[in-house]
């Protein structure tokens, strides 16, 4: 089995990059990479955690770029570089910005949440911890309760950072050697195929086809997109551990012909 989209504390996710791979290895997941939001600092623990484990890992991040809405590009198979991390850093610091801001919403709305935010020794802080320490404060009923009543656009903490353009997030990932993924594409708000022919002509390979929230229409017709723009299908639990419930490490995965060439693609230089 194979999970190229998955969350670690260096992020959003619940489990250590050591605890992801425990996991994937005890739940069959042969093929495994590890995309934090904008960071890469897990990457070195879950790459020698998979060592030991037998577990076919490679590299990958996922980025936020700036399109209608929002939009997600993971970079599969990047290598470790000083600039890309450098770049991610001033990524992060608006980020943490940006945080500040929607703590100092949340405290004019008579919500005090800093104390209820996890004292996180790694990783970045993200709305999803916001969203959890909401949920504890039962201010809401979960975590999609609390970003729909406070944080989507026009709520009371609604706010945003700047983020890179599609061309420089697609041209950063090839720089480091990655290949382009566009994350779940069914989320997208933004005009699907118009954005797939952008992205394409900025050096695109893949698009997550297989994804926990796509049903079996949403599935062909994105794999007709695959086959019109010349791009690989890839797929993706977007595994968050306690932060996202009912999502299991390699849940999206179908096992067919499509995805044996691109887990060849990916992992063969490694195996
Ligand atoms: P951030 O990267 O800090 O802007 O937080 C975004 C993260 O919050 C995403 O990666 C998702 O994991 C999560 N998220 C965003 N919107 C929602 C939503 N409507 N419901 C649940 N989780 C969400
Ligand atoms: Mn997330
Ligand atoms: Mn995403
Ligand atoms: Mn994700």
């Amino acid at each position: 089995m194979m999970d190229l989209h998955t969350h670690s504390t260096h992020s959003d996710g619940s489990l250590t990059p050591e605890e992801l791979v425990g996991r994937a290895q005890s739940v069959g997941v042969t093929h495994l990479a590890l995309c934090d939001h904008d960071c890469i600092d897990g990457l070195r623990e879950a790459e020698s955690a998979a060592k030991g484990a037998g577990v076919a890992f490679i590299a990958g991040v996922e980025l936020d770029v700036a399109y209608e809405g929002e939009m997600h590009i993971l970079g599969l198979g990047i290598r470790d570089d000083a600039g890309f991390r450098a770049w991610l850093k001033e990524i992060e610091s608006r980020r943490a910005e940006r945080n500040r801001r929607i703590i100092q919403k949340f405290d004019d709305h008579g919500m005090a949440l800093l104390p209820d935010l996890p004292k996180r020794p790694m990783g970045l802080v993200s709305r999803t911890h916001i969203a959890y320490a909401l949920v504890q404060r039962g201010k809401a009923k979960n975590i999609t309760d609390a970003f729909q009543k406070y944080m989507v656009k026009g709520r009371i903490a609604y706010d945003t950072h700047q983020k890179p353009s599609l061309h420089e997030a697609l041209s950063r990932i090839g720089q480091v050697g990655g290949k382009s993924v566009l994350a779940h594409p069914g989320k997208l708000s933004a005009d699907l195929e118009k954005a797939v022919q952008m992205l394409a002509l900025n050096g695109l390979w893949g698009l997550e086809v297989f994804y926990p929230a796509h049903n079996r229409a949403k599935r062909e017709s994105l794999l007709a997109l695959c086959a019109k723009y010349r791009l690989m299908p890839t797929c993706g639990s977007d595994f968050h551990g306690a932060y996202r419930p009912g999502v299991n490490l390699g849940m999206a995965w179908e096992d067919n012909a499509q995805l044996c060439l691109t887990r060849e693609l990916l992992f063969s230089a490694k195996e």
